[in-house]
């Protein structure tokens, strides 16, 4: 019996370890699960490689679209208008504007006969010119309606002589929300407004006031004034004086700001942007 016994817990024993080793086979399985999880990170990884590649075409796609488009649009319109000319700076405003190869536009008074010379000037380099008056007097020019008509054609005689035509554009002089001229008549502003477009005329006031007519005016106050005032994504009608020299040496900064920063200068045609102003008298 004891060697029977013996035998049993032999074979107990070598059955037990056997079931050890079934144990230790588990160890591969958290193998497998490693090589699973490793796996599954590797394909993470793949997609990560992947995906980039697309949106980084798209973004590129995007980019060379949008930069086309940049390329063939432009921030706004800028139009640049110099009046009570031509007078002292007249030539050297030109000559600024032609360096740039820009144009601008000119409303004109005939207060200096010597200077009728530049009127040539400004039509033969493809620059706008308009009515701005006869004598620019306030008295003189809103002494009546009749006053004030007579004046634009006596205007539009002197750039008839020295360009071959006559300009359908007009500003008045003070602008048409003027209160000077209710020293003189009432009402006045209200009646040429409309007298002048029934006459043929269109007439231009500006959204953009460089301020250069103010007695404190510098070259840095125009600039700023200028740039100020010029918004994207519209017209931007500049007024400003080619008698100022101010004015004469801010136009170069003025001008280059505008082409860098991608606004375009033209001349006023009469279906321009009028930007008129408020009538107060
Ligand atoms: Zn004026």
């Amino acid at each position: 019996m004891k060697l029977k016994l013996l035998a049993f817990t032999l074979i107990l024993c070598l059955i037990l370890s056997a079931c050890g080793n079934v144990a230790g086979v588990s160890v591969p399985a958290q193998n497998t699960e490693t090589a699973v999880k490793t796996a599954e990170e590797g394909a993470a990884s793949g997609s990560a490689v992947d995906y980039p590649a697309k949106p980084d075409d798209t973004a590129g796609d995007a980019v060379t679209g949008a930069s086309t488009a940049t390329e063939g649009a432009i921030t706004g319109i800028v139009y640049l208008t110099f009046d009570d000319g031509p007078c002292g700076y007249t030539d050297d405003v030109l000559a600024v504007l032609d360096k740039y190869g820009v144009k601008a536009t000119f409303f004109l008074t005939a207060s200096h006969p010597s200077m009728f010379r530049y009127i040539k000037d400004i039509a033969d380099a493809g620059h706008g010119i308009g009515v701005h008056s006869y004598t620019h007097e306030y008295y003189q020019c809103y002494a009546s309606e009749e006053a004030f008509y007579d004046e634009c054609e006596k205007m539009n005689d002197v750039i008839e002589e020295y360009t071959g035509y006559r300009t359908n554009i007009l500003r008045f002089p003070g602008g048409s929300s003027n209160t000077v001229s209710a020293k003189y008549v009432k009402g006045l502003m209200t009646t040429l407004s409309a007298g002048v477009e029934e006459r043929g005329y269109t007439y231009f006031d500006w959204n953009v006031s460089s301020g250069d007519a103010s007695s404190n005016a510098t070259v840095n106050s125009v600039i700023a004034n200028t740039e100020k005032g010029i918004k994207k994504n519209r017209e931007s009608v500049v007024l400003m004086h080619d008698f100022k020299k101010n004015t004469l040496q801010a136009l170069p900064h003025i001008i280059e700001w505008c082409l860098e920063n991608g606004y375009e200068l033209r001349p006023l045609t009469a279906d321009g942007p009028t930007c008129h102003q408020k009538i107060n008298n």
